[in-house]
């Protein structure tokens, strides 16, 4: 008998089993997406494996048969299908939430044509066609016309008659009134109205002028002769490109491409944050022209099927995207490039956890393909791999422009040094003085604070409590606009400001400092500069790019802003950056922070400095001896990395031993705690626990306790060998799929990045 195991779209671990009727037996195969049923409902599913083999005896009679074929051919090929099964198993997920990260929408007609045979039933398929346009069209002979309406009506049928087909909204614009008039030539069986799908083709829409690529540095001819190399000899070769900020490693990735493609192999390029580097997608369009594919969260659902198709048809080769683009189905991939691989937003925090860097490793592997991990500041796991001589090295070690060196770094005791002359203490005198220079040169500043809003914090000023989300144990911030708000920044809350939940004072301070305060308290210093604040709250309104642009274009002197200052802005004419507080960020805790720091503080010191002119950053700090912030200082990034390492040696962290988090959330407290208890007891009776090989923490409370309601616990595993971490996990998926309660959310973190 055929059977298939199908991935059905919901949170269950396994592929279940269906019978492929013989009608349907040469249509079913890997990869199809197929309709079946599953208890009452219909659904959309993918079919894994298909095999004859006898079935089991208590399956007998049990098994039902798969009800339609939607694709003619695989839409997960053979190269995608069993790395989205391998990334499903390394992550524990439920196979059919995996694969659904890679699925492409169902077209319209196909969806349609179902419904005629009557076999959509009660699926609901997620379809995508175009936008429907109505196009007006004379009828040729009409059987038995009404007479000929005046007027407008007969103005619009002799343009039909005469000109073919038109556009309703066409007709509009030209004689305002079409629709009525139309109505009455359809009523008379003299016109008629038909529903056409829209042509567009969002790719080819503006061309790009190519550009030509400037003569390379001897390292960046070394680097892209050693990629070639591994291309040449078909190997999965692995390297990390550890290039300062500005070094060319762009111009090392776009060489590489090219090789490539001239081996007639497709490329995959993974960024962080597509939205804030159009200057980088504009770089690989002049390059690539209508070869490359942009994959971001603006596209409609018809663009990202359109892009979809192209890929998967092999008319364009090249694919470039945040973290999702990892599944853009790339035919015959040959180089896959994670940019600024040490970034955070490269681990999807919500469904299937995976991490976009570590799984582009796999899938390169996998195919066949050489991968390239660039950064100016590696993340220690990349590092360990390249000492273990599991990545090759590749280094580019000064700037790409000859004139441009790395900035100058001064660092501001905060604990010694005051406020300068704006009062404010996080304006100290050196900066402001530095904010001078740089306005009266002309040139322009950016200043980095990792809060958004006014005030991080509201007080009340009779009890002194903190005013705190009703759903989440964070306090809440001050924004200025709309006469004054207090916002979460975790969940949608949004309120005014009101009175003090404790003793209903409704006299509150605003306490410390986020960008719009800080924007603000810039403009009063310096009433003659032009200051802007780039955050997300800027971003949801006027948009990233528009003020990067209208920084790039010198309308502004002084930029304020959270993380999005930071990403690979070139920005040639700043000569200033300020890192207003650098402990914020060290703070956290996560045994990560003083990297993230490190990170963050050379990325946005990269932003200084990057044409002909000097740079200076300035760092203020009430740390200034902490190693993250010293040797950043001196641009030292294998000084703290080793430095670093020895830390994470010492206290057993990763990249020295592997983790994994069970988080468990609930609106009842009891029953969240009790359930990670559950599964601190489960990991606890597993060998691996009991031998001491693995060592579990918890359960406890997270370091955010409570979110959006729900209070949060978590179990931490943690040991040096993967084999046996893996064993515990096992357990606890288990133990997870056989949870049957609604009210409690349980999610397996493997590998995890964000351990609030
Ligand atoms: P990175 O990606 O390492 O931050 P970029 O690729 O953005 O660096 O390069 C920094 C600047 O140097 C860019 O303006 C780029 O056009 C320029 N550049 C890169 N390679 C060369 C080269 N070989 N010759 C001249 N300029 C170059
Ligand atoms: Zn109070
Ligand atoms: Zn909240």
């Amino acid at each position: 008998m055929r059977l298939a195991e199908v991935a059905v779209p919901i949170p269950l671990g396994r592929a279940f089993t269906y019978a492929v009727p013989d009608a349907l037996a040469e249509r079913v195969q890997p990869g199809v997406r197929v309709l079946c049923d599953f208890g009452r409902r219909r659904l959309l599913a993918v079919v894994v494996t298909v095999a004859d083999r006898e079935l089991a005896p208590a399956l007998v009679g049990k098994v039902r048969p798969i009800v339609a074929v939607l694709d003619a051919e695989p839409v997960l090929d053979a190269e995608l299908l069993p790395f989205l099964r391998e990334l499903g198993a390394y992550y524990f997920a439920h196979i059919g939430e995996v694969l659904r990260l890679a699925l492409p929408s169902v077209e319209r007609e196909q969806v349609r044509a179902l419904g005629e045979q009557g076999l959509l039933g009660t699926a609901r398929v997620r379809e995508v066609g175009g936008r429907m346009r109505q196009v007006a069209r004379a009828v040729p002979a009409p059987a038995n016309p009404g007479a000929v309406p005046r007027g407008q009506a007969s103005a619009i049928l002799e343009h039909l008659r005469a000109s073919g087909d038109h556009e309703v909204t066409d007709l509009v614009a030209s004689w305002g009134n079409a629709r009525a008039a139309l109505k009455r030539l359809v009523a008379a069986g003299l016109a008629e109205i038909v529903e056409r799908e829209e042509d567009l083709d969002p790719f080819f829409a503006n061309a790009v002028p190519r550009d030509v690529p400037p003569e390379a540095t001897p390292e960046q001819d070394t680097a892209v002769a050693a990629i070639t190399a591994a291309l040449d000899a078909g190997a999965a070769r692995g390297f990390l490109l550890h290039g300062v900020t500005g070094s060319g490693k762009t111009e090392v990735y776009l060489r590489a491409i090219a090789a490539c493609r001239a081996a007639s192999r497709g490329a995959l390029v993974l960024v962080p944050e597509i939205a804030l580097t159009p200057q980088l997608v504009s770089r690989f369009r002049a390059r690539f022209g209508d070869d490359l594919a942009v994959i971001h969260s603006g596209l409609t659902d018809r663009e990202r099927h359109a892009m979809w198709q192209r890929l998967r048809g092999g008319q364009v080769h090249v694919a470039i995207g945040a973290r999702s683009a990892l599944f853009a189905p790339v035919t015959r991939l040959g180089l896959v490039v994670v940019d600024e691989e040490h970034d955070g937003s490269f681990k999807q925090e919500e469904g299937t956890r995976y991490h976009a860097r570590d799984m582009a490793l796999l899938r390169a592997h996998r195919a066949g393909a050489v991968s390239v991990l660039g950064s100016a500041t590696p993340s220690l796991e990349t590092e360990a791999l390249a000492r273990a001589g599991r990545l090759g090295r590749l280094v580019l070690p000064g700037r790409a422009h000859r004139a441009a060196v790395l900035p100058r770094v001064e660092l501001v005791d905060l604990k010694r040094i005051g406020a300068g002359p704006s009062g404010h203490k996080l304006l100290s005198l050196p900066l402001h003085r530095a904010l001078e220079r740089t306005l009266a040169a002309g040139e322009q500043a950016i200043l980095f604070l990792n809060r958004r809003g006014f005030a991080p914090a509201v007080l009340c000023e009779s009890c002194g409590a903190i005013a705190e989300c009703p759903a989440c144990a964070v306090a809440l911030t001050f924004h200025r606009p709309r006469g004054g708000r207090v916002r979460c920044h975790y969940c949608d809350y949004d309120s005014s400001v009101g009175s003090c939940a404790k003793c209903g004072s409704a006299r509150f301070s605003l306490e410390g400092l986020g960008t719009e305060r800080l924007e603000e308290t810039v403009a009063q210093a310096f009433p003659t500069a032009r200051v802007a604040r780039l955050d997300r709250d800027v971003a949801a309104g006027e948009g990233a790019e528009a003020v990067i642009a209208r920084m790039r274009a010198g309308e502004i002197d002084v930029l304020v802003g959270t993380q999005m200052v930071t990403k690979g802005h070139d920005l040639p004419r700043v000569t200033l950056v300020g890192v207003v507080n650098a402990d914020s960020s060290l703070a956290l805790p996560e045994f990560r922070a003083a990297e993230r720091t490190f990170q963050l503080l050379v990325q946005v010191a990269g932003r200084a400095g990057r044409a002909d002119r000097p740079g200076l950053v300035i760092v203020q700090t009430r740390d200034p001896e902490h190693p993250a912030v010293a040797f950043a200082a001196r641009h030292d990034v294998v000084g703290f990395i080793e430095r670093e390492l020895a830390d994470r040696q010492e206290l057993g962290y990763p990249p020295f031993a592997r983790l994994a988090l069970v988080r468990v959330e609930a609106m009842d407290e009891a029953l969240a705690a009790d359930t990670a208890r559950a599964f601190a007891d489960r990991a606890a009776a597993t060998e691996p626990v009991v031998s001491g090989d693995i060592d579990v923490q918890g359960p406890a409370p997270a370091p955010l306790a409570r979110l959006r309601g729900r209070y949060r616990f978590r179990v931490q595993l943690r040991g040096a060998d993967r084999a046996r971490l893996r064993l515990v996990l096992a357990a606890l998926a288990r133990l997870r799929d056989e949870l049957h309660d609604r009210r409690v959310r349980v999610t397996l973190d493997v590998d995890p990045v964000q351990m609030m």
